[in-house]
């Protein structure tokens, strides 16, 4: 990859941010289409969302993606939503159009794709939340599209929960949200469920810190967790073992980011280059398949 004055720069906010994988995956679909344009981590603290964005405008970025802990209050200061962004009042795309900063959200989407190429069938089926933020937002709308027939939600932070249900009950009038207790009694209607999805950061490493009895999967029920780690999370370490099917987070995160791709830059995205350069830095080189 070659910098040099025509280069097109676009990268993602969020703080922290040296975790992100994000740069490996668009600067591997860059290269891999041959195109002269890099993507970067920039680190925005708390309060500076604003004027991160101001830079964005000035440098000439073609967009960004938005993380943890932007992606709400990034919204204030866009010129308009688009689509999912709208509806959820999250945005993890900006996208440059004309000279105005749009807002848009890939996650949806790219968690329906990963549903579907996982084929974990949605249609009818209940569905256990944990986490009530950006992603669980996202995830809620992505399963009530696929037509989820129930859907409970477990937060530590009541509140944020029924905020997340009143703003998602408008999308779908034919399915049921509603909220459990954080705590191992609320966990009780996992046997009820075909699907959990963990849209928190706990349970990754060895620690099992959601309440959840696990002893309560009946075999054959889907265990995801958005989060991914190459020796696999502690919650779906505890799921597999009872007989759940497990997948975690780096489908949804390949799909937000091909569509992200597509957005700013019009062009189809190279999804085995994406998913091959994601692989090697989860599972390690010559590991990736
Ligand atoms: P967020 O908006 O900050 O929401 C975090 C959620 O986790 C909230 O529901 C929060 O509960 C809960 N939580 C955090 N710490 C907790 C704790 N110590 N105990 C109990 N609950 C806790 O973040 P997000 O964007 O939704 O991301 C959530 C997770 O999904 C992260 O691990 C992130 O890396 C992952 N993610 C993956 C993808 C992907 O593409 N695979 C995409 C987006 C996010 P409260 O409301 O009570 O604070």
């Amino acid at each position: 990859m070659q910098v040099n004055g025509g280069t097109e720069l676009v990268g993602i906010i969020g703080y922290p941010i040296h975790y992100t994988l994000s740069p490996l995956m668009h600067n591997a679909a860059f290269r891999a289409l041959g195109m002269n344009w890099i993507y970067l981590p920039l680190r925005v603290p708390p309060g500076e969302v604003a004027s991160a964005l101001g830079g964005l405008r000035s440098l000439g970025f073609r967009g960004a993606n938005v993380t943890i802990p932007h992606k709400v209050e990034v919204v204030g200061f866009l010129d308009d939503l688009k689509g999912d962004a709208d509806l959820l009042g999250a945005v993890n795309t900006v996208v440059k159009e004309e000279e105005r900063l749009m807002g848009y959200n890939t996650d949806v989407a790219g968690f329906i794709a990963f549903l579907h190429e996982t084929q974990i069938e949605v249609e009818g089926a209940s569905a256990l939340i944990f986490g009530a933020g950006g992603a669980a937002r996202a995830v809620v709308l992505a399963l009530l599209r696929e037509g989820a027939s129930r859907i409970y939600i477990m937060n530590r932070t009541a509140s944020r929960a029924r905020e997340l249900k009143t703003a998602l009950k408008r999308a779908t009038s034919h399915s049921d949200i509603s909220e459990r207790a954080f705590d191992y009694e609320g966990s009780r209607v996992l046997n009820q469920c075909g699907l959990v999805v963990n849209c928190t950061p706990l349970a990754v490493d060895d620690k099992n810190e959601l309440p959840l009895e696990y002893g309560d999967f009946t075999g054959g029920q889907w265990a995801v967790d958005l989060n991914y780690a190459g020796r696999g999370t502690a919650f779906l370490k505890e799921a597999s073992s009872r007989g759940a099917n497990t997948a975690n987070g780096e489908g949804m995160l390949l799909h937000q980011a091909a569509a992200s791709f597509r957005l700013w830059t019009g062009e189809n995205p190279p999804e085995e280059e994406m998913r091959q350069a994601l692989k090697e830095v989860i599972y390690g080189k010559g590991q990736a398949g």
